[in-house]
């Protein structure tokens, strides 16, 4: 009767732990605070990362910028807004207006996609391993809201030796004077 009544008080506490788990899981989701860099703050932020339903980012973006940062697209070669864009600013997240890449480390690569030498901050930037297309790539997003972005080879110029190739679709451009940055 004692190891029923034991039993019976260790379930209790397992179901009691179970419901703490989820509570504390749902409540990291809603306050998942990042922090992230700000070109214009010169340093790094704190925010808090965007999570939505497929649902919310398809009535909020244009299509084709949904195709691109939530189905992991790829606009056509040369036929973007920025991969001739040789202004002096700032390239953010076209989602969440993230600041992802500064003019300074743009350059020309023949690919017809922007391509970058490397990111504001490796915290704006996550990256993972993309299998797809018969290919072992490395995948590039944005951070804090996830958006699909392009991928990132090894073959860029110095100093980094990294060519970041992004889409145009995913990229807002904000003309800045970085000097004063
Ligand atoms: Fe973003």
């Amino acid at each position: 009767m004692e190891r029923m009544i034991a039993s019976l008080v260790m379930a209790l506490v397992l179901i009691g732990a179970g419901f703490c788990f989820a509570g504390d899981k749902e409540e990291s989701k809603m306050n998942d605070r990042i922090k992230i860099w700000s070109v214009e703050a010169g340093g790094f932020v704190e925010t808090t990362r965007i999570e939505k339903s497929d649902a919310e980012w398809k009535a909020e973006l244009p299509p084709e910028v949904y195709r691109i940062t939530r189905g992991h697209g790829t606009e056509m070669a040369c036929s973007g807004a920025h991969w001739k864009n040789d202004g002096e600013g700032i390239y953010r997240c076209v989602a969440c207006g993230t600041d992802l890449f500064v003019s300074k480390t743009k350059y020309s690569s023949g690919t017809g996609w922007p391509s970058f030498f490397e990111p504001v901050n490796e915290a704006n930037i996550g990256t993972r391993r993309d299998m797809s297309l018969g290919m072992v790539r490395s995948e590039v997003h944005c951070e804090r809201c996830g958006g699909h972005l392009g991928h990132v080879f090894n073959d860029g110029p110095k100093p980094t030796g990294d060519r970041y190739c992004i889409n145009s679709l995913s990229l807002d451009f904000v003309e800045m004077d970085l000097d004063e940055q």
